[in-house]
């Protein structure tokens, strides 16, 4: 069975590059009908917090990635990492070191004043005398320390590091008897069953030492799959200036978690030239060996375009359900259909078309002036009245098309081409020159509303 898993470290809030590899791992568990597990690296009680931990949930919520089985939190899990130190000692696999700090300090210090690599120099590493006393031991490993550590990468081909030039005999328990980040990984990662390891290739570098901590507890090594990073359009890694990569600030900003995800599949990942993805089509058709090599680019504007493309083929119930969440009430109103279907091509985020909907709604307290020099003619409040009379005698106005009509008949009555009418009326309904159709306009309104912002506006603007 295939069982992948994303293990972030709960320091902040979820980022979108971790939110690509969590995807990635997901979508393969998926595709195989495994599991995708949900590991919460929390052993740095300093920089972790159970906010971060949360946000992270909650993004997953948002995004409708669900994980499978109980989530493991590295935090309680303290009696097995030791149980496994003590295995390692008790094979002679690894060994309590007493070096002082200051004996540590001195030996690096004199290891770059030789321009040598800082490394532990193994001193304690075959001790048998009285340790020294008043010093507490840390716990090393016993590492190779010549040879090839080989990491067999699905994405990167193999890759081949030399022992002498990465390794030491790191440590794997702290003086306080707290394990060390690779080593709980790699015990972690064989408990959990994960054989494929999903991940950003900045964790390439921690591989190897990994590699040690299975070979050292006869687990067997899984493969790895390490993703190149994503940069922005300068080649530089993504970072906060480049807009936001807190997952949930995106959901702020009106984006949805199709268009999200869609977009993350794309960076890095690619089948033929197809750009929009559906969940299931992902799911069937990702397979980390077709990851690229090199570094992905964020691009902005791919991103709007997916997003007004999901917006626009969402149906209307669904618009109105996400825009609750932009402070915008529509379930209940009587022509969100014309409405949503008036706008929704005109907005590139639930934001915006939040937006654009309020401000519709609105019944205008100005007029953009500009606008009122362009539209309004000598005739205009003679148009207005005649336009306003007929919308306010009728009592079978429903749709757009009922709309067009009166404004059909009052352009033949007076002879004037349609202009005349609809840049005036334009400025009366929206207060401005922008907006959708005229006629769904005052669908959408109604004719009350149509007929006193038209009257409003002859008042303004006689
Ligand atoms: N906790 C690590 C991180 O948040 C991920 C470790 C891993 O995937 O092996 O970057």
């Amino acid at each position: 069975m295939v069982v992948t898993r994303f293990a972030p470290s709960p320091t902040g809030y979820l980022h979108i590059g971790g939110l690509r590899t969590a995807l990635f791992s997901y979508l393969w568990a998926k595709k195989n009908n495994g599991m995708f597990l949900l590991r919460i690296e929390d052993t740095d009680k300093a920089r972790n917090s159970k906010e971060a931990a949360d946000a992270i949930l909650e993004a997953f919520e948002w995004l409708g990635l669900k994980h499978d089985g109980e989530i493991t939190y590295q935090s309680q899990r303290d009696e097995i990492y030791a149980s496994y130190i003590q295995q390692l000692l008790d094979e002679g696999k690894a060994y309590r070191c007493y070096m002082s700090k200051e004996e540590l300090t001195e030996l690096r210090e004199t290891q770059m004043a030789n321009n040598e690599r800082t490394k532990y120099n193994g001193k304690y590493r075959d001790f048998e005398g009285t340790p020294p006393e008043g010093l507490e031991a840390v716990i090393r490993i016993k590492a190779p320390l010549t040879g090839e550590i080989i990491v067999k990468d699905g994405v990167k081909g193999n890759v081949i590091f030399q022992a002498e030039d990465i390794l030491d005999d790191f440590v794997i328990a702290r003086a306080d008897g707290s394990p060390t980040y690779n080593f709980v990984v790699a015990i972690d990662d064989h408990l959990m069953g994960i054989k494929e390891v999903i991940r950003g290739d900045d964790h390439l570098s921690n591989t190897p030492k990994q590699i040690v901590v299975y070979e050292a507890l006869g687990f067997d090594v899984p493969s790895f799959y390490h993703v190149p990073m994503i940069h922005n359009a300068a080649g530089k890694k993504l970072s906060k200036r480049d807009g936001a990569t807190d997952v949930m600030a995106y959901k702020e900003m009106g984006y949805t978690p199709e268009a999200l995800l869609n977009f993350l599949v794309r960076l890095g990942w690619s089948y033929g030239d197809q750009e929009i993805f559906s969940m299931d089509e992902m799911k069937e058709l990702f397979n980390p060996k077709d990851i690229n090599k090199s570094a992905s680019i964020y691009n902005t504007e791919k991103l709007d375009w997916l997003n007004s493309h999901y917006i626009k083929n969402f149906s209307n119930t669904k618009l109105a359900e996400l825009l609750t969440d932009y402070d915008l009430i529509l379930t209940s109103h009587d022509k969100k259909e014309i409405l949503l279907d008036a706008l929704k091509e005109r907005a590139k985020t639930l934001k915006d078309l939040a937006e654009l909907i309020k401000e519709i709604l609105a019944t205008p307290t100005s007029y953009d002036a500009q606008a009122v020099k362009k539209a309004f003619k000598a005739d205009s409040i003679d148009v207005l009245t005649a336009f306003n009379a007929k919308v306010s005698a009728s009592s079978e106005l429903h749709l757009p098309s009922d709309y067009h009509h009166l404004m059909e008949e009052v352009v033949n009555e007076m002879e004037i081409g349609f202009g005349k009418i609809g840049n005036p009326l334009r400025v009366a309904l929206l207060g401005k020159m922008s907006g959708p159709g005229l006629d769904s306009v005052m669908a959408i309104l109604g004719k009350n509303e149509t007929v006193l912002r038209i009257t409003n506006a002859i008042t303004a603007n006689s």
